[in-house]
């Protein structure tokens, strides 16, 4: 895609100590290097009192622990790109050294993979120490916690940075099958006849993951589901299915229509809303004893659009369910009369897009009649299956397209604005909450929203 502003010449790391960096920046940087896509010098920065040998020293771990697979060359040569600046960012010192490191630098490109608590502090100590000029700035997630703190977190950054400056990272935006679902709704002119009101009778997304929050307890206690992946990636996914076509695949273009359909989306009432919490939460490390935090949630919702009016939307997200899958359905009418004396429901033929993460798969749902005298059938599948294996991890594609200045894959201010506005009346932990077994798909209750349309479509193992 087009892009906006030159190659940044410069990339600099403020977290460069952290989890982050150790474990999805860092093997990012050095795939990036392989590629020679790099910008030829990359400033950590950080309080934890190290020399730049200390610095490159742990990249070396760090690169040995997450990127295995990563030959001795190209570690080797991202290692001559690093020098490093220790100081606290409350420090304007801090600033005035990266600023004479980053001497003779016209473009330098700010990494902020740092507590979200410091986000402010950052782009107000690169402004101070005039670092702005010239530069851009990739924000990581959380941006915001509700609408409100998004509102304000933009209008802090938003002083400093233009919004062409700003690359708000989603990685899930990076994932090579989300692409694919944007690829595959504008590459073909079948479905745009039947991608409408007229035609679609749900769409339904799914995030189950098999497994808890780990050793993520007190990182999750604080998020939970609607804020961990549905503002966010779900949201956008959402965005993707629905968007009207974008007249032209450019960036603001495509964007535009993005936060369009955003707008759109009807905010999600706690009636059409279903909380659950596995069983056994409040026993994991970190967790509060009488936490009210979700790690299920399921919900409906609908774009109030000509294209998509009264369609509903269902997404559903939580941990220590009995799969982990990302899965979008897009259900069509049922056939209007039942001639063969099967049940109506169980005919209507669906779109399915597997979007990872042990595989991609994007399907077309339809009966076909079994051999015999019964004007009788089963469901088939068209299936097309795509190899996952070699693809770009999210953090190098964007972290490359933050460093070419293309920001298509990052979320634009109106749009992450948006996504707050569609879920900010369920945030509320005073909402009922329903316990489940792990391994289930999530708690009972959830079936009710669903029941009228057919059910759930639970993605296979
Ligand atoms: P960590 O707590 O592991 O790292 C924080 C980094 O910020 C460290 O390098 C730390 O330096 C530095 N830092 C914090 N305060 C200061 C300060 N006052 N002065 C100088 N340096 C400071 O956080 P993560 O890496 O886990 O997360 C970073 C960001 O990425 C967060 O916004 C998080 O939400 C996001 N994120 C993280 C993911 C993950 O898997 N970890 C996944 C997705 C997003 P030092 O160590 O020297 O104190």
């Amino acid at each position: 895609m087009n892009t906006h502003d030159s190659t940044a010449d410069a990339l600099v790391l403020f977290g460069a100590s952290g989890d982050l960096a150790a474990k999805k920046i860092l093997p990012a940087l050095c795939a990036l290097e392989r590629r020679h896509l790099l910008p030829p010098f990359v400033l950590g920065v950080a309080k934890s009192g190290w020399s730049a040998d200390d610095f490159r020293h742990h990249a070396r771990a760090a690169l040995a622990a997450h990127a295995p697979e990563a030959a001795e060359a190209d570690v080797t040569s991202l290692l001559a790109h690093l020098d490093y600046v220790d100081g606290d960012y409350r420090d304007a010192a801090t600033f005035a050294e990266v600023g004479r490191r980053l001497q003779g630098r016209k473009a330098p490109l700010f990494y902020l993979a740092i507590p979200p608590s410091m986000f402010a502090t950052v782009v107000e100590g690169l402004h101070h120490g005039r670092l702005d000029k010239g530069g851009r700035v990739v924000v990581e997630k959380p941006f915001g916690r509700d609408l409100a703190s998004a509102q304000n977190l933009n209008k802090i950054v938003g002083r400093v940075f233009s919004e062409r400056q700003i690359y708000r990272i989603d990685h899930y935006l990076g994932k090579e099958p989300v692409q694919n679902l944007l690829y595959f709704r504008f590459a073909n002119g079948f479905l745009e006849p039947l991608w409408n009101r007229n035609h679609v009778r749900s769409i339904e997304i799914t995030m189950a993951e098999n497994f808890g929050v780990e050793d993520r307890g007190a990182f999750y206690d604080e998020v939970g589901a609607v804020r961990d992946v549905v503002q966010n990636h779900l949201l956008q996914v959402l965005a993707i299915l629905t968007m009207e076509p974008p007249v032209r695949y450019d960036v603001d273009t495509v964007r535009d229509e993005k936060a369009k359909v955003l707008g759109a989306v009807r905010p999600v009432r706690p009636e059409d809303l279903v909380r659950g919490q596995f069983e056994g939460y409040h026993a994991v490390a970190g967790v509060a004893p009488d936490s009210r935090r979700e790690t299920y949630v399921a919900l409906r919702t609908q774009v109030d659009s000509w294209r998509w009016a009264g369609v509903p939307i269902f997404i559903r997200a939580g941990k220590l369910l009995g799969v982990t899958a990302t899965e979008v359905v897009v259900r069509w009418n049922d056939p209007p009369r039942d001639l063969f004396g099967e049940p109506v429901r169980a005919l209507s033929n669906y779109a399915r897009f597997r979007l990872g993460p042990d595989r991609v798969e994007i399907a077309l749902g339809a009966r076909v009649k079994e051999n015999g005298e019964a004007m009788s059938g089963r469901m088939i599948e068209l299936e097309l299956d795509r190899n996952a294996s070699d693809e770009e991890t999210p953090y190098e594609r964007l972290i490359g397209d933050a460093v070419r200045g293309d920001p298509s894959l990052f979320a634009r201010q109106d749009a992450v604005e948006a996504s707050w506005k569609i879920v900010d009346d369920i945030l509320d932990e005073r909402l009922p909450l329903y316990t489940y077994k792990p391994g289930t798909m999530g708690p009972a209750e959830a079936l009710g929203l669903t029941a009228v349309y057919g059910g759930w479509y639970d993605p296979r193992p």
